[in-house]
């Protein structure tokens, strides 16, 4: 059963070849297999994302996208889970589950997400050694280094924390709270001295409410005993591996929760105090 369809709605600059087809039904071909090509090339350096961060915000947590089509969008990223229950974690192929006791599980494959965001990671480019005394730290000194300001990336940053403020949230049972209501009463906890990889993106701000625009970072330890949402970090010496990409897709839900959605009721605001727990200044 067809229940969503793609929608790819930014790709980047097409390579030559791309030209409007011309009309006779043998050129219908050729351009025909040029299209599917390079479709299918933007789509492996697209950033996929299933729903939009404001249809989570608003409380369209039930059901949503089988988590194997998921994988199938990406071997990188992050999102959450059926009723909320958790937070995701997809690192070299495999799906993790980072629940509100702190612990960690590899996933159900046969369970659903209401929002997520995946890439296949290649590496653009890396910054050695990096150190940071605080999450906004961090974020303020890739802005400084990454080279587009108006890209979507997906960034890698592995080493030892020096400290970790993570946090998850349960599963939830109708009728649904909107997700600034219930971060209100997330589990976090905090980890000093841990081995693992902090993962996520970093969206531009024309995203709006689409996507958490500027930083989204989850984590999961090496021993892949502990994993969240990253709220704060240290870091002394880390290795940031980064893959900028050229394509936003979204797949839309089509769901009766979907469609009943009001876009206009979440404000980035909404979005900052869901993902951040700070106010963003000048907002
Ligand atoms: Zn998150």
């Amino acid at each position: 059963m067809h229940k969503y369809f793609p929608l790819v709605i930014v790709m980047g600059m097409c390579a030559a070849g791309c030209s409007p087809a011309e009309d006779s039904p043998q050129n219908t071909v050729t351009n025909s297999s040029l299209v599917a090509t390079s479709a299918t090339a933007a789509r492996s350096d697209a950033l996929v994302q299933y729903s939009l961060i404001a249809a989570l915000a608003a409380g369209d947590y039930a059901d949503g996208f089988p988590l194997r089509e998921v994988l199938d969008g990406g071997d990188f990223g992050i999102g959450t889970f059926d009723r909320l229950a958790g937070e995701m974690i997809v690192l070299d192929g495999r799906m993790y589950q980072a629940l509100a006791d702190g612990t960690v599980r590899q996933a159900d494959l046969d369970s659903r997400t209401p929002f997520a965001a995946v890439t296949f990671f290649n590496e653009d480019g890396r910054f050695e050694k990096v150190v940071a005394t605080t999450l906004e730290d961090l974020d303020q000194q890739l802005d400084r280094t990454l080279p587009r300001r108006n890209s979507p990336y997906a960034l890698r940053l592995e080493g030892t924390f020096r400290a970790l403020t993570l946090r998850s949230v349960p599963a939830q049972s109708p009728p649904f709270q909107p997700l600034v209501k219930i971060v209100q009463d997330q589990s976090t906890w905090r980890k000093q001295n841990v081995r693992g990889v902090m993962l996520g993106f970093r969206c531009p701000a024309w995203v709006g409410t689409l996507n958490v625009a500027g930083y989204h970072w989850h984590f999961l330890s090496d021993d892949h005993q502990t994993g969240g949402h990253v709220l704060d970090c240290e870091i002394d010496s880390g290795l940031l591996t980064y893959d900028e990409c050229s394509a936003l897709l979204i797949e839309i839900p089509q769901t009766k929760q979907f469609d009943n959605f009001d876009a206009d009721a979440i404000k980035k605001q909404d979005i900052n105090t869901i993902e951040r727990q700070r106010q963003p200044a000048g907002e």
